[in-house]
């Protein structure tokens, strides 16, 4: 149930079922306390798509905002939270941003967070990210870099998938196909793909 999502994902406890682009946006968010226009967008967008309620998403974007006043909050961001969610303007209820979408559109500038680390990242910063968030062997981050080399970017995040979750041991084991989940293409599918293995 959508309230035990918030309750999670304000306790940081569902982010290792997120992909880097949303893994990013959190971190940067608890760091800064803020995100700038087009991370907001981006990440209030999955958040909606992994079951947040504009209520939950109001509340989770106010306490993590938290060097502001709730005035601030009220006039200059909780407008664009409710839009997202179809509350607001035309009402039009926006889907939550799809990988092709997240790469191509709005490039990321200075001081931007948005956007896709496989994409987006230098290759240093990619590689450093990468070995934080988990994969330490060399052959491991050689082949993801590979990937990004040849501008394979949705392959990429799906290797990180199957590496991270240890479909890859498991495959190499059983002889098996060497994809074992389809091609990433969307974040929130990233995130259920990732949710439901746990299960
Ligand atoms: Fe996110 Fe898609 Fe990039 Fe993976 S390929 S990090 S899901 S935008």
């Amino acid at each position: 149930n959508s309230n035990n999502v918030t309750g999670k994902v304000t306790a940081d406890n569902l982010v290792e079922h997120f992909p880097l682009c949303m893994q990013h946006l959190h971190r940067k968010l608890r760091e800064l306390r803020h995100l700038k226009h087009f991370g907001r967008i981006q990440y209030n967008l999955f958040l909606k798509g992994i079951g947040l309620s504009v209520e939950e998403a109001l509340i989770f974007w106010r306490k993590s905002f938290s060097n502001i006043t709730d005035d601030t909050f009220q006039k200059e961001y909780a407008y664009n939270i409710r839009h997202n969610f179809g509350m607001e303007g035309k009402r039009h209820d926006y889907t939550p941003l799809n990988c092709m979408s997240i790469i191509m559109n709005k490039q990321p500038g200075p001081g931007d967070q948005h956007g896709c680390p496989f994409k987006h990242f230098s290759e240093d910063n990619l590689k450093a990210f990468l070995v934080q968030t988990g994969l330490r062997k060399d052959e491991y981050l050689k082949e993801i870099l590979d990937l990004v080399r040849g501008r394979h970017y949705q392959i990429a995040c799906t290797k990180y998938f199957e590496i991270t979750k240890c479909l890859e041991d498991s495959n190499i084991k059983d002889g098996g196909e060497k994809h074992l989940i389809e091609t990433i293409t969307h974040p929130n599918n990233y995130f259920e793909q990732s949710l439901k293995l746990a299960k």
